[in-house]
């Protein structure tokens, strides 16, 4: 059935995303969210998404960049890329997000797990297609690499513009499923004598090194020296 527009706009303005038939969590559903907040600082944390979708009849799943700007995540690329170029068609899209926070060793192997954050997206991503749209999205990805870094970087030319794709896909269809917290051994199985316990995982962000053809007297900003992307 479609959506009528108050329905849209309501689902804009609620606090969490709508549970659908295909975003209804099966496995562990009390791991899982639909609050937008939850999703937001899911999607915030991270830089990299899998976007799964159909091209010539068979699954592919693409690694790529993201970045979110409110209620839609974005995309780009090389304008001959097979991705976007089929993304742009508007066919189903199936993107993930997901960060390892842990390793869970439970005394038992079956038990032992990974604490995790992750997103599902289902939707069909749409091409920006003004040029002026387009590079404030593009200026919105270099924000996100470093807070404020699309004003000290050599703005984007029309030719640049125009090899370049951007795709949009509204957080429309969204689950979360968060898994934290300790080892979860069967009762019996915490009286035996295994090592038990969690190894957390964190993303490191390095020492910025500056380009070796770095012109004499240009220091690093500040923004790049107190990057701290992720959680
Ligand atoms: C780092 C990491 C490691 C994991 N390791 C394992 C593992 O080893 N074995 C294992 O079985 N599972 C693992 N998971 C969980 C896995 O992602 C699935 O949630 C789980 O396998 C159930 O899949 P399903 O298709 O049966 O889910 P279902 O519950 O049938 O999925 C229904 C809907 O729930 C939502 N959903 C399901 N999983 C997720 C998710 N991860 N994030 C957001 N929304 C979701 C989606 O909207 C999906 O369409 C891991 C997840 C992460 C992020």
């Amino acid at each position: 059935m479609m959506e009528t527009q108050s329905e849209a706009s309501n689902q804009t303005n609620a606090a969490s995303y709508k549970k659908t038939a295909r975003t209804k969590l099966k496995r562990r559903h009390l791991n899982g969210s639909y609050d937008k907040q939850v999703v937001h600082d899911i999607l915030d944390s991270g830089l990299v998404c899998h976007v799964g979708f159909i091209a010539d009849g068979r699954p592919v799943v693409t690694p790529t960049a993201y970045w979110r700007m409110g209620e839609s995540i974005y995309f780009h690329g090389s304008a001959a890329s097979r991705t976007l170029k089929s993304l742009s068609g508007g066919i189903p899209v199936c993107v993930t997000v997901s960060h390892l926070d842990g390793i869970v060793h439970a005394r038992s192997g079956f038990n032992s797990c990974m604490n995790y954050r992750a997103v599902m997206i289902f939707g069909e991503a749409e091409p920006v297609t003004d040029p002026a749209e387009k590079a404030s999205c593009l200026d919105g990805l270099l924000n996100r690499l470093a807070p404020g870094r699309a004003a000290q970087s050599k703005p984007t030319s029309r030719q640049e513009l125009k090899a370049t794709a951007v795709l949009r896909l509204a957080l429309n269809e969204v689950s979360a499923k968060v898994r934290a917290g300790g080892v979860g051994d069967d009762e019996e199985d915490q009286k035996l004598d295994y090592w038990a316990g969690i190894v957390p995982v964190k993303m490191v962000v390095g020492e910025p090194i500056d380009d070796v053809d770095l012109r004499p007297g240009i220091p690093r900003p500040d923004n790049i020296t107190k990057i701290r992307l992720g959680r």
